[in-house]
C-alpha cells in the first residue's frame, strides 16, 4: 500500500480571520493550512482534535 501523507493529516478549523483554530498565531500555518487543502470552514470536517476541543468550547 503507498502511503498518501494527505489522508493522514488532521483538517483543521479556520476562525473568523482566517487563521488556524489551534495555531491562531501562525500566519504561515494557516497559510499552509489553505493551500494544502487541511483546513475548512465545515465544523463537520474537522479532525484535528485540538481544534474540535476549541469549537465545542466555544459554542
Ligand atoms: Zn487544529
Amino acid at each position: 500500500m503507498k502511503r498518501d501523507p494527505r489522508t493522514k493529516r488532521d483538517r483543521h478549523a479556520l476562525d473568523r480571520d482566517g487563521m488556524v483554530l489551534c495555531n491562531p498565531r501562525d500566519r504561515e500555518a494557516a497559510h499552509r493550512a489553505q493551500v494544502e487543502g487541511i483546513a475548512t470552514e465545515d465544523v463537520s470536517q474537522v479532525t484535528c482534535k485540538r481544534c474540535l476541543r476549541l469549537l465545542s468550547s466555544s459554542q
